[in-house]
């Protein structure tokens, strides 16, 4: 038997026409559904806008839209067997992570994915990504994914790598959760395992979105640091250099980053460096960073650190409270302890 699909649109350049102004989103759900007659075939799908946000382009994406996709798919679910989200790319990887953070305790896919060329385009790549997201949305697989090129990866593991290629995305320290093969069907590699949760799904869209993301040249003044406290961020990453390293001569951003812990303001070190992560320990630059009470990020991607900490900080403004969370694995986001 068919299983029940639910298609939701976000906007993004899968159901964009082009205007005088360039391309901006235009079609429906259900618009988006009539270009792919297959569909029918591998589920029974309903479609439909997103509830109580604006169909954008998802350069316009703002923290507050997350915690209502997030409503909207928990109380939809019920209903279906699979959810599939349409979404432009720009700030997907973003959403799949918040996503993760918000929903937990899936016992059904949730799938979001997107296209480089809209679906009224010659040669899109929208068909190919609906038709291998509602295939995977019929496994018995809980969790936030990303289905996008026949890639299947995991929400809060994914990047955005190219920004005009087809193969858009990659899972960043993880590997993909699988494939989809040319005839639909679903391959998944070694060592991953299906995952259908015995516990409850839980809703906590609970988020601060006052944070900001400090990205480190050599030569960043330290008085920019001193100007974050005078705005009255809570959390400040700071995307420094390889394992993590912060500069401590010439221009010294040590004092600064002390006088934020003490004012209460959690400081995360990222690294600029995609892959591998942050490890705090190895240098002299990471050493004085980290005695100071910084949090390093670890392996996690950029875009889960970002809706991680906004999230953790939606929770609690206690800076022990704050490390425990950012240090825990919710879902796969953190590997390294
Ligand atoms: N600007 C578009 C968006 O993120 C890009 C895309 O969807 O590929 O909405």
């Amino acid at each position: 038997m068919k299983k029940k699909v639910l298609i939701l649109s976000v906007g993004g350049t899968i159901a964009s026409v082009k205007t005088e102004n360039g391309f901006k989103p235009g079609l429906t759900a259900e618009s988006l559904i009539e270009h792919i007659p297959q569909l029918e075939k591998i589920a029974n799908i309903d479609a439909r806008d997103i509830k109580s946000i604006p169909i954008i382009d998802s350069s316009n994406m703002q923290p507050e839209y997350w915690a209502a996709m997030a409503r909207d798919v928990f109380e939809a679910l019920p209903n279906y067997e699979g959810i599939v989200i349409t979404h432009g790319t720009d700030t997907l990887a973003y959403t799949s992570s918040m996503l993760s953070f918000m929903l937990q305790g899936l016992s059904k896919p949730i799938i979001i994915t997107g296209a480089m060329k809209s679906i009224v385009e010659p040669g899109t790549d929208a068909k190919r990504n609906l038709i291998g997201s509602v295939s995977f949305a019929c496994e018995d697989n809980g969790g936030i994914y990303v289905v996008f090129n026949d890639k299947i990866m995991k929400g809060c593991r994914v990047c955005k790598m190219k920004s005009q290629k087809f193969d858009a995305f990659c899972s960043v320290n993880c590997q993909d959760v699988g494939c989809i093969n040319s005839d639909g069907g679903v391959s998944y590699n070694t060592n991953t395992q299906k995952m259908v949760s015995p516990e409850e799904t839980t809703l906590d869209d609970k988020l601060d979105p006052n944070i900001f993301l400090l990205k480190l040249i050599p030569g960043t003044h330290p008085e920019v640091i001193d100007k974050l406290l005078e705005l009255g961020y809570k959390g400040i990453i700071i995307e420094s250099f390889g394992c993590g390293g912060v500069p401590f001569i010439g221009r010294n951003l040590l004092p600064g980053i002390k006088k934020l812990i003490e004012r209460g303001v959690a400081v995360v070190i990222a690294s600029q460096v995609i892959y591998d992560g942050v490890n705090l320990t190895r240098y002299e630059v990471g050493r004085r960073a980290l005695d100071l009470g910084v949090i390093p990020t670890y392996d996690m991607t950029k875009e889960a650190t970002v809706t991680k900490l906004m999230w953790v900080l939606g929770h609690t403004n206690d800076l022990n409270e704050v490390k425990k969370m950012m240090l825990t694995n919710y879902c796969g986001e953190l590997s390294v302890s």
